[in-house]
């Protein structure tokens, strides 16, 4: 039985210090449910400081994004050997905001999306570099409003696993974990309904089965992202192949982020 996972996504958010406040927070109400792993992926600036107050606790810290080579003339990049540098276990990789897919970008931004950039090839680097150096990728695909209103979600997923996928070996597979992200559920309060939601995962279960065959396809966590919240977690928690939660904005409550946790708990 594959452990739930419930990951945090920060984004941009959180100085040093709101960052140790939110995670003491966290780690006062979830130090006693070790049957859920929970990661938190604070922006880059605060990694140390929410690893330090994490020493104690079973909560792992994850990294937002990285660049796929050790070091070199690339300003403003973070390598891999900068996060293992500070013990990170897992990074998001190819999450839409920066694929420049953002859910319903705004006047401001629509202009200069362009610059985001990241495709299903840095994508691939990205994840074969993580698992090269042992930090596991939380790689995020989903569709945008058009494409499912076209009926292309799962092409769309099936594009994005392959690329993000190619050339990665099937013992290698069982250090990813995938979060089924549709676009138009990301920070727009919308969540994709809890059946489609699982069938969407089974989708992309049965993709890695054909990439890297059954049992590897078996142990890989396949999360949900998109709105989740505490009052909507458990239905979609609960169904059969969604593995935890990618949550954004309500990781940055710590009641929230925690009754989330609760939710993920499977009965019985
Ligand atoms: C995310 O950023 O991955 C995400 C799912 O955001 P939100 O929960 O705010 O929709």
């Amino acid at each position: 039985m594959r452990v739930q996972l419930v990951a945090g996504n920060w984004k941009m958010n959180m100085t040093g210090p709101q960052a140790c406040a939110l995670v003491q927070g966290i780690v006062e109400r979830v130090d006693q449910r070790p049957d859920v792993d929970v990661v938190v992926c604070p922006p880059f600036t605060a990694i140390e400081r929410v690893k330090d107050e994490l020493r104690d606790s079973h909560i792992k810290v994850g990294a937002q994004n990285m660049f796929w080579l050790e070091s070199g003339a690339y300003t403003g990049q973070i390598s891999p050997l900068m996060l293992m540098d500070l013990r990170v276990d897992y990074v998001i990789v190819g999450h839409s905001e920066t694929r420049g897919r953002f859910g319903q970008p705004s006047d401001e931004m629509r202009p200069v999306l362009g610059y985001f950039g990241e495709t299903d090839e840095t994508v691939n680097r990205k994840v074969k570099c993580a698992l090269f150096h042992s930090i596991q990728p939380i790689l995020c695909v989903g569709e945008t409003w058009e494409e499912r209103q076209a009926g292309k979600t799962d092409d769309i997923v099936r594009t994005q696993l392959t690329g993000a996928l190619r050339g990665v070996e099937p013992d290698e597979m069982y250090g990813l974990v995938v979060a089924y992200e549709p676009v138009w559920a990301i920070g727009t309060g919308q969540t994709c309904d809890d059946e489609e939601a699982n069938r969407v995962c089974g989708t992309i279960r049965q993709i890695l089965s054909e990439l890297a065959g059954e049992e590897p396809a078996d142990n890989i966590r396949v999360l949900y992202g998109g709105s989740v919240k505490a009052s909507n977690a458990k239905g979609l928690l609960h169904q059969p192949e969604i593995d935890g939660a990618l949550v954004g904005g309500a990781s940055l409550d710590a009641h929230e982020f925690v009754e989330i946790i609760y939710g993920a708990q499977r009965e019985g």
